[in-house]
């Protein structure tokens, strides 16, 4: 009755414990180690476009090309194996005056990796970015959003800060391909210092795609700017009330 007893109880301890720790790998407002950002100051009628993933040859130009119309600049989170392929086009956004951030090398799933995995993947972008000719400030983003405890815990003890976001349009798979709906969640839901997550990338998102003049155009005509992450933090380039 005791070993019965003993192993229920161990049983409802390790699915909550699970349970716990799954919402924390995905929590965008809590990490247990380091500073963790999901959005900007509210005083600032400014927002950061963030664009994860690439980049990729098919369809950096055209994103380029649909920022500069709009006088938009975004935040380009990039992965090192793509930067090591495609170096040029790093150095395309960068001289565009958007800033570029750390996605990891492989796009992993970084809960449960040692520390020294971590470490490569971390820094193995970085190197890779820099090697690009990029010269600005350099925050991680992790793939999926998702860490637990040995990612923040390398974060912290580089001083790198995480930065997840506060809209992310996309999130509903059923309708994740629609730009009308995209872009209607998108001018709902953001507010000064949102920090907005786009994925534009791959040639299953053209929803995206469609939807990024529609979101830079309708959320400019609500007053906002779009700057770049660092400036969104740092309160620069935004245009007060
Ligand atoms: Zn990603």
């Amino acid at each position: 009755m005791f070993i019965l007893r003993f192993f229920l109880a161990a049983l409802v301890a390790i699915s909550v414990i699970g349970t716990a720790a799954y919402f924390l790998s995905k929590s965008t407002r809590f990490q247990v180690f380091g500073e963790l950002v999901s959005r900007g100051s509210s005083q600032h009628p400014c927002v950061a476009l963030t664009l994860d993933d690439g980049p990729s040859p098919k369809y950096t130009a055209e994103v380029l090309d649909v920022l500069a119309n709009f006088d938009a600049k975004a935040t380009f989170f990039l992965t090192g194996q793509a930067v090591v392929a495609h170096p040029a086009l790093v150095a395309d956004i960068a001289a565009k005056g958007h800033e570029i951030g750390n996605h990891s090398f492989s796009h992993p799933r970084m809960v449960g990796m040692s520390q020294s995995r971590i470490e490569s993947e971390v820094e193995s972008t970085d190197r890779a970015i820099r090697a690009a000719g990029y010269t600005g400030p350099l925050h991680f983003r992790p793939p999926y959003g998702k860490r637990l405890l040995g990612l923040p815990y390398y974060l912290k003890k580089t001083n790198r800060l995480t930065v997840l976001w506060d809209i992310a349009p996309e999130t509903d798979p059923t309708n994740n391909s629609d730009a009308t709906e995209i872009t209607r969640r998108t001018l709902a839901d953001a507010k000064n210092g949102s920090i907005i997550l786009l994925h534009v990338m791959f040639v299953s998102r053209a929803g995206s795609r469609a939807a990024l003049p529609e979101i830079l155009a309708g959320l400019q005509a609500k007053g906002f700017t779009f700057v770049t992450l660092s400036d969104l933090l740092q309160h620069k380039n935004c245009v007060s009330t």
